[in-house]
């Protein structure tokens, strides 16, 4: 049986329709993260789940018997939201006891248990601190103490640390892994971050205007996407405008600007003839001498990275592509901007797209 099972879930706000049709089933122990733009329905998703708003439609299953009848408090889901969301009176020992006061346990338990969710989240000792006293890292990390204390069974965490620097929340990315790994509770985790999605998750479903676009893990939404969206949204990507001359098998000939034609090219979406969209991922393709290349264009701009070089190559009519050089790697030898350059790449990392 499916652990959580959301089940063609709607939210309509009048003439709004901020989720039109989700579906998704959730393992036990999983980490999945909705990753989106603003605006396509994930916290809607999270709050239905939450119970704090209801559905249009759909139902959630929670071991087979719906949710919805239950009311918020009563659903036994632990929350961390984005802005800090602890009581500035009270100590930090006060803030994380406060689900287990509300379930009046014994003091002596509820000692012993702050004292250990203190230590997962790696708060030793700050029992009797005020929040104002702690920078916004270690706040987030009581919040997360907070929800955990009383071992729910799922977690939600909405943009959890985007009020935090790049460094801190790379730190804090790596807390929320091992204290994964360590409770093994379900979290349910809402990011527009790509890196952040890639970094926590076993799954990613990817939300796009209220609906999910694809399901997988990063390796495979950065293999196989599914949809245009999907690949633009995960890793950089090149988009070319092609022409699809002919489509079979899920693979496709398609015809460049400059004339070349690609055989056995991953077609998705199930687009036939017409007009495409070709991506190119930009570390699969080479730098190569113009004379025989499948494109060719003029060098714009180099960038060393450290381990890449970034480059730019301007294709006639426009496109602009980025090409990534791994350290070490042949193709760069006397180019400049300005210089005319090859770019070749094995049709079979390529993907096309109707358009
Ligand atoms: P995300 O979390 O992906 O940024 P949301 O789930 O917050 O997206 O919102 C999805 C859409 O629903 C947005 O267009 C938003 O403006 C709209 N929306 C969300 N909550 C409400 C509400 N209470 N009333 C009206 N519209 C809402």
């Amino acid at each position: 049986m499916t652990f959580l099972d959301i089940r063609a879930i709607r939210k309509d706000y009048g003439p709004i329709t901020a989720v039109s049709d989700v579906t998704l089933a959730i393992r036990e122990g999983e980490f999945m993260t909705f990753l989106g733009p603003s605006g396509s329905g994930k916290s809607t998703t999270l709050y239905i789940l939450a119970g704090f708003e209801d559905p249009t439609k759909g139902d959630i299953l929670l071991n087979g018997t719906t949710l919805l009848s239950t009311p918020s408090h009563k659903r036994n889901i632990g929350m961390v939201f984005q802005r800090y969301t602890l009581f500035p009176h009270l100590t930090v020992g006060e803030n994380v006891a406060f689900p287990l006061r509300i379930r009046r346990l014994p003091q002596a338990e509820i000692s012993a248990r702050v004292r250990a969710a203190l230590a997962l989240v790696r708060l030793d000792g700050f029992e009797d601190r005020k929040p104002a006293a702690m920078s916004g890292g270690q706040q987030q990390r009581v919040a997360l103490a907070r929800a955990l204390i009383y071992r729910p069974p799922i977690l939600l965490m909405d943009e959890p640390l985007s009020a935090l620097d790049k460094q801190l929340r790379e730190e804090i990315q790596f807390e929320i892994r091992r204290i994964h790994q360590e409770t093994g509770v379900t979290i349910l985790y809402v990011t527009h971050d790509q890196e952040e999605a890639l970094r926590l998750s076993d799954r990613i479903a990817v939300f796009n205007k209220g609906k999910i676009e694809q399901i997988g893990s990063g390796a495979d939404l950065y293999a196989a996407p599914a949809t245009r969206f999907v690949a633009g949204f995960i890793g950089d990507s090149n988009f070319i405008d092609a022409e699809i001359v002919s489509a079979a098998g899920g693979r496709a000939v398609v015809a460049l600007p400059g004339g070349a034609t690609l055989a056995d090219v991953p077609l998705h979406g199930g687009a036939g003839k017409g007009q495409a969209a070709l991506m190119l991922r930009p570390e699969r393709i080479d730098l190569v001498p113009p004379g025989g290349a499948a494109l060719t264009g003029t060098v714009g701009d180099l960038t060393f990275l450290g381990n890449n070089t970034q480059v730019f190559v301007d294709l006639p009519g426009a496109a602009r592509l980025s090409v990534r050089v791994p350290f070490g790697h042949r193709g760069l030898e006397g180019l400049a901007p300005g210089s005319p350059v090859g770019l070749a790449f094995n049709p079979s990392s390529a993907h096309a797209f109707a358009s």
